[in-house]
């Protein structure tokens, strides 16, 4: 039988590291630890091997920038040619630019939701024709991107609405961005926050994957959107409470999930368990 297979985006440090860490001792298969820079990529995973003696037959490097579609079609062939499947994707990756950073407001939706939202897309597009049955995937979101920070109701109903697409709330967000661009994005109900808003983006993006996996697949898939908490990080300028292990157990958590479980399925869920988005 063909081993079990796992990517992690944004793997070389952070919360994505602490994943790869974990699911060491919770997974049993080979672990892609995926990072855009292939340096810092492998200086993880000897790092890892230091202190972590199973990853050594278990964790392997493959380059990944999720904004780079060439990257993202590279690795899909790899894992095809490889494995011929995959197991678990997390997709950890994602940039928060800091409170004092100069770029343009406008320039910070548009590079933000670039890499947080559609680049997580194009990642979840390669390679959700290789999922097997009982595939989990994780999409890490965060509690900055809680739906009703939207304060226009029929945004809010537009990503929620049984009829919302992948592409429907692309347009969503490119929506965003251009007001961003015009600093009105405030006056059509948009919050004041490229992070938030592209993590709006892929919980709303989480469900719409669900339902389509339901209605489309006969396999046991099972996608869930997470946040892994205020976590001690680079992205948090180290102010977070938690370490990166404890952020990384939620997410573990939900790529573990039993075979054929009902719930979570297309949900919110932090400390592992299911918040009112
Ligand atoms: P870090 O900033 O510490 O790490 C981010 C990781 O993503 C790095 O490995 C970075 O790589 C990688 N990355 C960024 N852009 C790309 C790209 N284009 N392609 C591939 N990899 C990329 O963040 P955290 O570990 O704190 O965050 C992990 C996840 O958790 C993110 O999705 C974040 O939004 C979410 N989150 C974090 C919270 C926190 O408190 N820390 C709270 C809520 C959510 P490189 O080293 O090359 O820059």
């Amino acid at each position: 039988m063909n081993k079990k297979v796992a990517v992690v985006t944004g793997a070389n440090r952070g919360i994505g590291y602490a994943i790869v860490d974990k699911l060491c001792s919770m997974f049993d298969g080979i672990i892609y630890l995926t990072a855009r820079d292939e340096e810092l990529g492998l200086k993880a995973v000897k790092q890892l091997q230091t202190t972590n003696p199973e990853s050594e037959k278990k964790v392997k490097f493959h380059q990944l920038d999720i904004t780079n579609v060439e990257s993202i079609h590279r690795l899909a062939e790899h894992i095809k040619k490889t494995h011929g499947g995959l197991d678990i994707l997390i997709n950890n990756a994602a940039i928060a630019f800091k409170s004092n950073d100069i770029t343009p407001f406008g320039d910070q939706a548009e590079i933000t939701a670039q890499t947080n939202f559609f680049g997580t897309i194009n990642v979840c597009n390669a390679l959700f024709p290789l999922l097997r049955d009982h595939a989990r995937i994780v999409n890490i979101s965060s509690r900055a991107g809680m739906l009703d920070s939207i304060k226009n109701p029929e945004i809010r109903q537009n990503l929620i609405a049984p009829t919302a697409t992948i592409e429907s709330v692309s347009d969503i967000l490119n929506d965003f961005i251009k007001k961003a661009k015009q600093n009105s994005h405030q006056d059509d109900g948009y919050p004041n926050s490229s992070y938030g808003m592209s993590k709006i983006a892929l919980t709303a993006a989480t469900m719409i994957q669900q339902r389509v996996f339901d209605e489309k697949s006969d396999k046991d898939i099972v996608v869930n959107a997470c946040c892994p908490g205020y976590v001690n990080t680079d992205m948090t300028s180290r102010r977070g409470a938690g370490t990166p292990e404890q952020g990384a157990d939620t997410p573990v958590y939900l790529a573990t999930l039993e075979p054929n479980i009902k719930s979570p399925r297309g949900e919110f869920v932090a400390e592992r368990r299911i918040l009112k988005w």
